[in-house]
């Protein structure tokens, strides 16, 4: 995965935050409030960030402990992701050392560890020597600026387009009018969809 390094190579320094125009309806992330999130709206909210960047991605609902929290996919390749909210403690070597062992279990291309907070020194650098990509605290905000967490529903197919959830919707105008299909629920930002 090349353009890894292109990305992380152009992050520029935090910006100050700027206020929403219409004082409301705009996401202000702060580390805090990424904090306070319960796990599966951090799940939801990184899963909709690498979406923003790209790949197809599904949370795979396999908990806080144990397997993977998002399932990437770009073209055949799949990768890995870990997404902790931790308050206090940085991100350790060893759990980036698990996190190549899924990789390798997995067989995929690569894997990500999303962090509201920090890692340790030798976490970075176990990370760079095995192609891992570590997002810390910093660059989630950046990357989740303009994001705000998504509601889909827990059920329905994956959309093929985009790994979000899918609902039923119909045709609203035309010779086929009515006629029920599966669209992504992230429309029209995604326009996905499947026959019923
Ligand atoms: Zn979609």
């Amino acid at each position: 995965m090349s353009d890894r390094h292109t990305v992380r190579d152009n992050i520029s320094p935090a910006r100050p935050r700027q206020p929403h125009p219409d004082g409301g309806g705009g996401t202000s992330w702060s580390l805090a409030s990424i904090r306070a999130l319960d796990w599966r709206s951090f799940e939801a909210l990184s899963g909709e960030m690498f979406r923003r960047m790209g790949y197809w991605a599904a949370e795979t609902g396999e908990g806080p402990d144990g397997g993977i929290d998002l399932l990437l996919r770009r073209g055949r390749k799949i990768w890995v992701a870990q997404c902790k909210r931790w308050r206090s403690r940085q991100v350790g070597s060893g759990e980036i050392r698990e996190l190549l062992g899924v990789v390798a279990a997995r067989q995929a291309e690569g894997g990500f560890f999303v962090a509201s907070g920090r890692y340790t020194r030798p976490a970075w650098i176990f990370g760079r020597q095995n192609g891992l990509e570590l997002i810390d605290g910093r660059r989630l905000l950046e990357l989740v600026s303009h994001l705000e967490i998504p509601h889909y529903p827990a059920e329905g197919p994956r959309c093929p387009r985009c790994g979000a959830r899918m609902a039923v919707r119909a045709v609203r105008g035309g010779e086929r009018a009515g006629t029920e299909f599966w669209g992504c629920v992230r429309f029209p930002a995604c326009r996905g969809s499947r026959t019923l």
